[in-house]
């Protein structure tokens, strides 16, 4: 695979006509090469490993939030950066998540190419799936560097999506709660 890779990028540099053998880019195809491998780490790990059973018995049936977890993704548009955070809620129904889990189940799907739609559903539906919760809430706000530095180079602009399913989706109150402890709500 890495071979393949650094075969890759020594044609883009051809292609945008640098030249592939003067020394500052000798190493550079197996460099981005590693680099890119890394960023798509994702497809390499299912929910079941990244949970590792990582799951326990509770009797709280109030809302879990992690707040802010740092989130680097791909679009799989342009393959440039989107970065930001992600917000994840969820209702148990007798079962926990290991909190650091969260994080490592947002960094499995970022870790992928994405849309940020998709990667917000992704999220959700995992946790749902893993926790059998009440109910489960994402909220992912990212800036795309597809859009400051290229075409409209719109350097402020923020993307913001959201999944609620189950208790999140059908109680207001529910969803206001999770929207004002994560700071969004107006
Ligand atoms: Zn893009």
């Amino acid at each position: 695979m890495t071979d393949l890779l650094t075969g890759n990028y020594r044609e883009i540099l051809l292609g945008v006509g640098e030249n592939p053998e003067r020394e500052g880019l000798l190493d550079t195809p197996k460099r981005a090469a590693k680099a890119m491998q890394y960023l798509c780490h994702g497809y390499q790990q299912s929910l079941e490993e990244v949970v590792n059973g990582a799951l326990f018995a509770s009797d709280n049936d109030e809302m879990v939030i992690v707040k802010d977890v740092e989130l680097y993704s791909l679009c799989e548009h342009h393959l440039l950066p989107f970065i930001g955070k992600a917000h994840v809620a969820y209702i148990p129904t007798g079962k926990v998540l290991g909190l650091s889990k969260i994080a490592r189940i947002v960094d499995m799907y970022a870790r992928r190419l994405q849309i940020q739609e998709n990667l917000t559903r992704q999220i959700a539906e995992a946790i749902q799936q893993v926790t059998n919760a009440a109910g489960v809430a994402v909220v992912i706000e990212a800036k795309h560097m597809c859009m400051m530095m290229r075409g409209v180079e719109k350097q402020n602009s923020v993307m913001n999506t959201s999944v609620m399913l189950g208790a999140f989706r059908e109680s207001c109150n529910t969803r206001h709660e999770f929207l004002q402890l994560i700071g969004r709500s107006n």
